[in-house]
């Protein structure tokens, strides 16, 4: 039996994912845009799915955007916001640790002419809600912030900041990836004080290629592409109505079992942590504000993707730091001062609430075995 844990990554789809899409496909295949009945009936399911998405983190239906993903979402939002709202006044504020989605699109902007300021945390491992408001000024259009980052878990204060900077410079746009945090921890737009809040539907059981965008009303975006007039014509193209059917079924599932899953998750959490402080050569690299799906951590003297590989032959899954960097070094890890030697041997897991207690005993064997038979190779 697999033991995947690898959930930051990638989630296995639920049930209830996998036949609201196949029922669509075979079903109800009519174009949102039709005016017939078939056409309503696909308009109907992609409503269901809005409104469920919309409901859970506190929005209107119609604040809610489809898009292919969460880097589509946080593209349209820095890019769209930024066209709008970066005609005459040309800084950015972020943090340093964001999703490539979000830093590689900061440095698109950069060779616009933006300027962006990226925060680093403190010495402690945490984000300080003063550094960030510090930081915007009466120049800045936007900031742009994760709620949960995904190589470490760490969790920003994004509520905090929003606020703060509104009530400093109340026409600043606010960006939120909530990717790691939607359905894990309380996701909720005014709470958070965003205008705009990316997700993705992968992360949480349901289908790849799915996602949204929540755009505060009265925001306004430039749309990246040219099209019909589909999500209010900010996302042209025919809804991808079968994979947001999937999106929707995922987060009526999961939506009430937010503090149950991270009531077993922290505990699961709390395991992991003392079975790993118990071994030898091993270094948490730990905020410690930090989500309990996430534990990030170097097995001293071994290269993550040996690790990774030696756990894949026991049909352990884990992730060398962030699977979108593909085993690249980490600036994540670098921007909270872990050393380059410690960050090359980096590990993380990242839990479901399936994950048992078991399955962390014969990852920490695996571990240990591995520190043996590897460390002199
Ligand atoms: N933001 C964060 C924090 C992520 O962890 C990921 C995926 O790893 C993304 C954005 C990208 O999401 P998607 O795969 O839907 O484009």
């Amino acid at each position: 039996m697999a033991v995947y844990l690898d959930n930051a990554a990638t989630t296995k789809p639920a049930d209830a994912v996998i036949s609201a899409v196949t029922d669509c496909l075979r079903c109800h295949y009519g174009n949102p845009s039709s005016l017939h009945r078939m056409g309503l009936e696909a308009e109907t399911l992609l409503n269901h799915a809005r409104k469920a998405i919309a409901v859970s983190i506190g929005a209107q239906p119609q604040e809610l955007i489809f898009t292919s993903g969460a880097t589509e979402a946080s593209n349209l939002a820095l890019r769209g916001a930024a066209a709008v709202y970066g005609r005459r006044k040309r800084h950015i504020v972020t943090s340093a640790v964001e999703h490539s989605s979000v830093q590689s699109t900061m440095s698109a902007l950069e060779e616009q002419g933006f300027t962006v300021t990226r925060i680093l945390p403190g010495a402690d491992g945490t984000f300080h809600a003063e550094d960030f408001v510090r930081a915007v000024t009466e120049d800045t259009c936007l900031i742009s912030m994760m709620r949960v980052e995904n190589e470490t878990g760490t969790i920003l204060p994004v509520g905090d900041v929003f606020r703060l900077v509104k009530r400093k410079f109340p026409q600043i746009t606010t960006h939120c990836d909530a990717v790691q945090a939607f359905m894990k921890i309380p996701v909720h737009a005014d709470d958070l004080h965003a205008d705009m809040i990316s997700m993705s539907a992968h992360k949480i059981h349901g289908p790849k290629g799915t996602g949204a965008l929540y755009l505060r009303k009265k925001t306004r975006l430039s749309p990246l592409m040219t099209g019909g007039k589909q999500e209010n014509g900010i996302r042209p193209g025919t809804e991808a109505v079968p994979l947001i059917a999937g999106f929707g079924a995922a987060a009526e599932l999961m939506q009430p079992t937010i503090q149950e899953r991270l009531e077993t998750v922290t505990k699961l959490q709390n395991a992991l942590i003392s079975m790993l402080s118990e071994t030898e050569g091993i270094t948490l690299n730990r905020s410690p504000q930090a989500s309990p799906y996430i534990v990030n951590f170097s097995v001293r003297g071994i290269r993550s993707e040996t690790m990774l590989h030696f756990l894949e032959e026991k049909q352990i899954y884990v992730s060398s730091g962030s699977a979108c960097h593909k085993g690249a070094k980490s600036g994540v890890l670098a921007a909270y001062g872990v050393p380059d030697d410690l960050a090359d041997s980096t590990l993380r897991v990242s839990f479901d609430a399936a994950n048992t207690v078991d399955e962390l005993q014969l990852l920490t064997d695996a571990l240990r075995e591995g520190q043996r038979k590897l460390i002199h190779k």
